[in-house]
């Protein structure tokens, strides 16, 4: 019989540690701020800031919230960067994305002060991952080893393969499993073989955004599986990049979608509020 991950009392477990943790920096005097950055009227968009604020108000932390119009220009954006970068009472930037095409992303994430980059998409952060430094973690893979850990998975000396290798999420999350002592395999679009080389993997992590892709075809008898995507379908049911009702009933432990790796990326944002928020007091 298998167990699922559940995401959603993880991910609240995280915010009542941070909540807890903002409340006894008030007695010093410390109040964490995470400002979210919004260009243009992206529906998704708008949905995912208002949560981040909420995420905010329920942790205790002062938010501020940079709506710009579609047509901002990528000089108007990086002057507001600039801005909350030198305000000493912003601990957190955050742009979200994506950002409308006429706007340079990379150059956009590389204006934020890496020691504010709550995201962890700067190359500072991403660098500071690979050697093993202190930094900011992406949400999303992070919160993956949060997951893991808080289901008491294993994960030193295990297999794990990774499918997919985008910068939010596939690369980050080989590097953490690999700091985490796994046996790391990252599969992508040109892997050969991809149902046998997953079928290696104590710890399946599927992120390849494709709608209930992988089948047990692809799953050794016992894995846990971890989905990161996240579909709409027709029925407006959401759905992930694994087929649960045929994969759960081999595996030990699974992710769901929705209540799963989702809720946590937001919990992992105000973890590193928190921390940036620390490290800029030097507390
Ligand atoms: P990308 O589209 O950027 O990357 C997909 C990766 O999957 C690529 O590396 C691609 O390979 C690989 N891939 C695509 N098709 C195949 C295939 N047939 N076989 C093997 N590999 C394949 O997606 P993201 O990493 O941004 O996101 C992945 C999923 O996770 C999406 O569903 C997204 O919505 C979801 N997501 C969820 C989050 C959450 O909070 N829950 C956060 C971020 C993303 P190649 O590099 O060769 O093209």
């Amino acid at each position: 019989m298998y167990e699922i991950i559940d995401g959603k009392r993880i991910s609240q477990e995280i915010k009542d540690e941070v909540k807890q943790e903002t409340a006894e920096l008030a007695g010093k005097g410390i109040k964490p701020c995470l400002a979210v950055i919004l260009v243009g009227n992206d529906p998704a968009s708008q949905v995912y800031v208002g949560n981040k604020k909420k995420a905010c108000e329920y942790c205790g932390f002062d938010s501020i919230s940079v709506e710009m119009p579609e047509e901002t220009s990528e000089a108007e954006l990086l002057e507001k960067i600039k801005e909350l970068n030198e305000d000493d009472s912003v601990n957190g930037i955050l742009v979200q994305l994506p950002l409308p095409k006429h706007i340079n992303e990379d150059l956009v994430i590389e204006s934020i002060n890496p020691a504010k980059d709550v995201d962890g998409f700067h190359p500072v952060s991403v660098g500071n991952l690979l050697i093993g430094r202190p930094g900011f973690l992406s949400c999303t893979p992070a919160g993956i080893i949060e997951l893991l850990k808080r289901s008491d998975v294993e994960i030193a000396g295990k297999e794990c393969v990774v499918i997919g290798r985008s910068n939010i999420v596939g690369k980050p999350m080989s590097v953490l499993m690999l700091r985490e002592n796994a046996t790391v395999t990252i599969c992508h679009s040109r892997t050969k073989d991809l149902k046998e080389v997953c079928k290696r993997a104590d710890i399946l992590i599927v992120a390849i955004g494709k709608p209930k892709m992988i089948t047990k075809e692809y799953v050794k008898d016992g894995a846990v599986v971890i989905d990161v995507g996240i579909h709409r379908m027709e029925d407006k049911k959401l759905c992930g990049d694994v087929d649960f009702d045929d994969v759960a009933p081999i595996c030990s432990k699974i992710t769901p979608v929705p209540g799963g790796v989702g809720p946590m990326t937001i919990a992992m944002l105000m973890k590193n509020c928190l921390l940036g928020t620390k490290r800029q007091n030097e507390v």
